[in-house]
């Protein structure tokens, strides 16, 4: 049975609330998950609030150098790790590597974190007179994490949060909690104190808690956008402060006079590594002009036809199954609904069943030709290894179609023309773009974020606006020396 963490202690959930976490390319149970109740969850709080005043009076320089030791042990265990998040999720153990680092460099931001608390500070402005600001710990905050990245996500958030002084309750997805808690048992080894980080494992009654609880100051979410939409607004209400990161549909685009053996290989990594299941995946490929589509396609088919489908300990594998039979089914009925609404279906995953797998969640590498915007298929996020072309006529015809989409996380171009590029990148309503490059996650001391119904509120996560998420801005005027010479004042100070 997977424990919860609470005030640096494992503890069983007495809820009597249970579900299976399953190996996704076998079908098998391998492991109970407790569902906490609200005691629970409110017991993880108030463990959090306890030890808040002494973590927040800990010198940032110290709270950095648990920073240090964590990042050090997070590069000796990378492998275990990412064995953990391979066993629950499925994906391949490089592509788990690859999370495992990611998540990594958001630590790495960590370890210089002084340096971003540093204040401003103004001499003289007035007689005697100086002003400084500096950001301050909110208090207890919490993070909500999707199954896909179940290590790199929940990195996006405690260790900016922890490094600013704060300290959090995580509620980790229910398909794949193992790796947090093997990485919680690192951060602990690194010096963390006991209750700064909590761990409560459960479904929504864990959630409402977390969003209802006055203790609470802040929420970083992320999933799916009805989830991330539904958290924003309770959460709020509450009176917190929340980023609710959502779902995505990433458009890349394609020039006539693109290298097209480079974008091809771009297509192939972005739509199908991890089986599409990342928000930053690419599902949609928009080549420009009847010519560019035929080329695309006719070198698409043999390569999605030839993708490398296995268990994640298949060193040869390029990709793994999906998280879920219900995963699976879902994929399944949206590749249905394509064919019904007569898009052109170039490769089938449908029927795919691997020797030795069959009771594994498999769905093959999927290619749809002549997909147009009215179709199920290209409105909804399918969060699978599935790849629509929509063909444009023009490069206009391409920005319109990308902005009118509901979702704006991430997209691409790929040109070797400079000007089409920047007015691309300078335009288009999304909040990640790359240029000749097919996903741009933002490195660590850059901050990641989509727009549109892709993020509900203010700020982006981890880097900068991670760091302004976590704090709040504190100034202070202070005159020296304080006895007042000039009696009292009724007009506004000038
Ligand atoms: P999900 O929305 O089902 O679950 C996310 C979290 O919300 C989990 O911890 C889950 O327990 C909780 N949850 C689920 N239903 C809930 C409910 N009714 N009330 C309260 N809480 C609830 O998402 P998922 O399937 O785990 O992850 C896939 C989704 O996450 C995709 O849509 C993907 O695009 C998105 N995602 C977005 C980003 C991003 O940065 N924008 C990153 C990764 C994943």
């Amino acid at each position: 049975m997977i424990e919860n963490l609470i005030g640096g202690v494992r503890v069983a959930s007495k809820s009597g609330n249970k579900q299976s976490v399953f190996n996704p390319a076998t079908g098998e149970a391998i492991d109970e998950l407790g569902l906490s109740s609200a005691d629970e969850v409110n017991a993880a709080i108030q463990n959090a609030a306890d030890a808040f005043p002494a973590w927040f009076a800990t010198t940032p320089m110290k709270r950095a150098a648990v920073m240090f030791r964590f990042n050090e042990l997070l590069g000796q265990h990378a492998d275990a790790i990412a064995r953990e998040i391979s066993r629950e999720h499925g994906k391949t153990h490089d592509d788990a590597l690859g999370e495992v680092q990611r998540g990594k460099e958001v630590v790495e931001f960590c370890c210089g974190m002084p340096q971003m608390l540093k204040g401003e500070f103004s001499r003289n402005v007035g007689p005697e007179i100086d002003s400084f600001s500096d950001r301050q710990a909110l208090g207890v905050v919490a993070g909500i994490t999707p199954f896909n990245f179940p290590a790199m996500v929940p990195m996006w958030m405690y260790p900016v949060a922890i490094a600013c002084g704060n300290t959090f309750v995580l509620k980790p997805s229910e398909r794949d909690p193992s790796s947090v808690m093997m990485i919680a048992d690192l951060l602990h080894e690194a010096g963390l104190p006991p209750g700064v980080l909590n761990v409560v494992h459960g479904d929504k009654l864990a959630v409402d808690t977390i969003l209802d609880s006055p203790i609470v100051q802040a929420v970083s979410f992320v999933g799916s956008t009805p989830i991330a939409e539904y958290v924003y607004n309770r959460g709020t209400q509450a009176g917190k402060r929340v980023q609710a990161l959502g779902g995505a549909k990433n458009h890349m685009v394609i020039l006539p006079d693109a290298d097209m053996n480079q974008a091809v290989d771009a297509l192939m990594g972005a739509g199908f590594g991890s089986a599409g299941e990342r928000c930053m995946a690419i599902s949609v490929a928009v080549p420009v002009g009847e010519e560019t589509a035929d080329k695309l396609v006719e070198m698409l088919r043999p390569k999605v036809e030839a993708l490398k489908i296995g268990p994640s300990d298949d060193a040869d594998a390029e990709m793994g199954p999906v998280i879920t039979k219900e995963a699976k089914e879902r994929i399944v009925g949206l590749i249905d609904a394509g064919v019904e609404a007569g898009a052109d279906l170039v490769v089938d995953g449908r029927s795919l069943s691997m020797q030795g797998y069959e009771n594994g969640y498999f769905v093959g590498g999927t290619l749809f030709d002549k997909v147009t915007t009215d179709m199920r298929i290209y409105k909804e996020e399918i969060f699978g290894p599935v790849l629509s072309v929509v063909r444009a006529g023009t490069y206009e015809e391409a920005v319109t179609m990308i902005n009118d989409h509901e979702y704006g996380n991430g997209t691409a171009i790929f040109t070797r023309d400079g000007d089409a590029a920047r007015a691309f990148a300078d335009g288009i309503q999304v909040g990640m773009v790359g240029v000749n490059v097919p996903i741009p996650v933002p490195v660590a001391y850059h901050s990641f974020g989509g727009w549109k119904r892709s993020l509900f509120g203010d700020h982006s996560i981890y880097g900068p606006e991670g760091v302004h998420f976590y704090t709040r801005l504190k100034t202070i005027t202070a005159r020296w020396p304080s006895g007042i010479k000039d009696g009292a004042v009724f007009k506004f100070p000038t």
